[in-house]
């Protein structure tokens, strides 16, 4: 157990930072108004920068579907808009980010290895710009050839919600690519998804957020969604499809959102939000 919790935690670090996995410990432990607290800690690291911050990373949905329907997510449980992203477009943001060091996430309400297209989008993504490739995955797909296509071109992650399972069945090429294993468990869920999930009752907490401060989320329509819990794509930061990346990122759109969180006033999807801020 420990094998797999240590690898996934130091991923996490590596990509999110010490804030982000010390608030996951305290919702774990259930202690969320510690994650608040180091929400409103973040929140004066952001307060010069609302009108363009530094992107850190951006999630691209090549394709909104997923195989599962897991219990703490709202995908397969509520309608939510859903197609797949053309080449030109996904060319049209990897050319946009041909100098970005960040991530590059190719996934975002879905499942990235329903999309056949993936392992040239991975490569493209890879090879066209200075970005880290990630791809999160359920792993039910991910087989020995898939893993020897992604894996030079890509971080994989996989989130094991099938108690084990895959993770057993992954186990021995897991080590050979570097995959890490992180055990999700079949019914665990941290948030209320912003109220889209159906079991959880949403909830306006007065705190900083600091995900549009750092994060881009493009779904398969272009369409810029404010955050990944933003499931029927209620509250739209611009189209990537009409406008450029840098356009939504300094829009007049994102940067009021962004005031508002740094007031601590949640309104829209973030008054439904649990998420603590980080
Ligand atoms: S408060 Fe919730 S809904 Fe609002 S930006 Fe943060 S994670 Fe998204």
């Amino acid at each position: 157990m420990i094998s797999r919790v240590l690898p996934y935690v130091a991923t996490r670090f590596q990509s999110k930072g010490v804030l982000d996995v010390a608030s996951l410990g305290f919702r774990i432990a259930g202690f969320q108004a510690g994650a608040v607290a180091l929400s409103n800690i973040a929140r004066k690291s952001y307060a010069g920068s609302v009108n363009n911050p530094a992107l850190k990373a951006i999630q691209i949905e090549t394709l909104a579907f997923c195989n599962y329907k897991c219990s703490f997510c709202p995908t397969n449980q509520i309608e939510m808009p859903k197609g797949r992203m053309t080449d030109r477009l996904f060319e049209s943001l990897i050319d946009q980010l041909r100098e970005f060091e960040g991530e590059i996430r190719l996934y975002l309400r879905n499942e990235p290895l329903l999309d056949k297209r993936i392992f040239d989008f991975a490569k493209t993504a890879d090879e066209q710009t200075k970005g880290k490739v990630v791809i999160q995955t359920n792993g039910s797909l991910l087989t020995y050839e898939a893993a020897q296509k992604l894996a030079p071109h890509a971080k994989i992650v996989v989130n094991d919600y099938t108690d084990g399972e895959v993770g057993s069945r992954i186990e021995e090429f897991a080590k050979e690519f570097d995959i890490v294993i992180a055990n999700r468990g079949s019914d665990k869920g941290l948030s209320n998804r912003a109220g889209n999930l159906p079991s959880a009752k949403p909830k306006k907490l007065d705190a900083f957020c600091n995900r549009p401060f750092n994060q881009l989320y493009i779904a398969y329509n272009g369409q810029a969604a404010l955050c990944c819990q933003d499931w029927t794509l209620e509250e739209i930061m611009g189209d990537a499809s009409v406008s450029t990346l840098e356009e939504i990122w300094t829009g007049s759109t994102i940067v009021n959102k962004r005031k508002e969180l740094l007031e601590r006033k949640r309104t829209g999807l973030c008054a439904k939000c649990d998420y603590p801020g980080v």
